[in-house]
């Protein structure tokens, strides 16, 4: 009976709500290192249907993916100054290996710019073998004194891109483009919508000449930063002197980007859309998209509803659906309701003697909603509803989005929403640092992003928000994870 038991409210204690729902969903528990965490299967699922969407946009736009060792010489990181002050603190180092003292250090990579760099410094030798465009799928360890499952652990796993390009405006358009990507699967895939923009200097990537990210809003009004490209000049390939001949026979730095999304966005996924009954999953990312349920009493019955219930899960299958039969003897309908409801399957279908009878199947979304369908067309039926629910779910994120989003805010009113419900406040920004952090030590609100055209205020905000000396630009404000 203690499964049963309800969840923390989420309107009672968000973060508690949030490590039930991954609990009772079965996908992570916390493992005996500390700060890591294990991903079961039901989460792991959801990451590789990430991985899958993600790759194809990747591979689509030219992208090809490679590896790289785990392991970093530690005077790599230290070759670009601003990028090794950025992540020494968080490096884990390795010393000895086969019992023996390492005669020089290995850090386990943070990111892999670095030794990336190493390779492509032999690799491109002349225009004609940019842009290169690689990416890996790896893991990544970054020592976290604080961390939340999915959302903040010592290893996780991501993708990570790495582009070399001839010039400038192509690194430009190649970051610009990925962010694009990012943003679409985001709204797509997750029904996530993000804020998209560019970071200040003092929130950017450690050794990026710019850094632009997505950040979305969560059910508490907090920002999480799901995605990050940066633009990185020519710091890395003057650090680790990757040249190119030129076309004229000269000798150029190439331009190059760094991007790259995590196991974070399952938690972003989780916190977006979730409930006080459990994980609420889009239906594109859903491991299990419909749960047939059947109901019987007698074994006469029992056989006849089974038999219902194969069918419909062929059907359903033949589709392109991912189905479940839940056919266990020793477990009650509701309980079963219950469960499946925990774990964020988006369609339950129940089939009892008399749905058969009358040649249907009850059809429930997890968000909401029961009616019959009929076994004629059933299929096509379901697969209608999930384009639905998809769409809906990402309607309902944006409007709560934009419901909990303030335009041209005045300085009381951002300490007040702060202070408050929280959510993301916009306004006028000097761009100094002064005011940047005056804001965050009073607020705990941080710039997320100065964002993109589309997201900008009509008209746009004349006066900091601060200071009330003149805007440069606007700035998106919120606390963040
Ligand atoms: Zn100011």
């Amino acid at each position: 009976m203690a499964k049963e038991s309800k969840l923390t409210k989420r309107a009672n204690d968000f973060s508690q709500w949030y490590n039930d729902v991954i609990m009772r969903a079965e996908l992570a528990d916390y493992s005996p290192v500390r700060g890591c965490m294990v991903i079961r299967p039901r989460g792991y699922r959801i990451w590789e249907l990430m991985q899958q969407a993600l790759d194809k946009m990747f591979k689509d736009t030219g992208h090809q993916n490679a590896y790289f060792p785990l392991f970093i010489p530690q005077s790599f990181l230290a070759k670009e100054a601003e990028h090794v002050e950025g992540f020494s603190p968080e490096c884990a180092v390795v010393t000895q290996g086969g019992a023996k003292e390492l005669e020089e250090p290995l850090v386990v990579r943070p990111t892999s710019e670095t030794i990336i760099y190493a390779s492509l410094s032999k690799w491109i030798q002349s225009h004609r073998d940019l842009p290169m465009l690689l990416n890996q799928w790896a893991n990544i360890v970054r020592w976290e004194m604080r961390t939340r499952l999915f959302l903040r652990t010592t290893e996780f796993l991501w993708q990570e891109g790495h582009t070399a390009h001839a010039t400038e405006p192509e690194a430009e358009e190649e970051a610009r483009l990925i962010l694009d990507i990012y943003r679409r699967f985001m709204e797509d895939w997750m029904a996530m919508p993000p804020v998209t923009g560019v970071k200040t200097d003092s929130e950017k990537f450690a050794g990026a000449m710019h850094t632009y990210a997505c950040e979305a809003m969560m059910q508490d009004n907090k920002a999480l930063q799901a995605g990050t490209t940066h633009h990185l000049g020519q710091n890395f390939a003057r650090a680790f002197d990757v040249q190119y001949q030129t076309a004229e026979g000269g000798l150029e730095y190439v331009w190059s980007t760094s991007w790259g999304v995590s196991t974070r966005m399952v938690g972003g996924l989780i916190m977006t859309h979730s409930d006080d009954n459990g994980l609420v999953c889009p239906p594109r990312l859903a491991p299990i998209q419909v749960v047939i349920v059947p109901i019987w009493k007698s074994d006469e019955e029992r056989s006849a509803v089974l038999e219902a219930g194969n069918k419909i899960k062929g059907d359903l299958e033949q589709a392109g659906m991912r189905v479940e039969l839940d056919d266990r003897e020793a477990m009650k309908p509701g309980a079963k309701y219950f469960e499946w409801e925990a774990r964020g399957v988006p369609v339950r279908l129940e089939v009892g003697p008399r749905d058969i009878a009358e040649e249907q199947a009850m059809m429930a979304r997890r968000t909401g909603g029961k009616s019959p369908i009929s076994f004629n067309g059933l299929a096509e039926t379901v697969v209608t509803t999930l384009n639905e629910m998809q769409a809906e779910m990402l309607e309902s994120a944006k409007k709560r989005r934009e419901d909990n989003s303030y335009r041209n805010v005045s300085k009381d009113q951002l300490i007040e929403l702060m202070d408050g419900e929280g959510g993301f406040s916009y306004g006028g920004f000097c761009g100094t640092e002064e005011c940047e952090m005056a804001i965050k030590d009073r607020t705990k609100a941080a710039v997320r992003v100065l964002p993109d055209p589309e997201f900008q205020s009509d008209p746009s905000p004349s006066k900091c928000v601060w200071c009330g000396g003149d805007s440069k630009t606007e700035a998106v404000w919120a606390k963040a994870y």
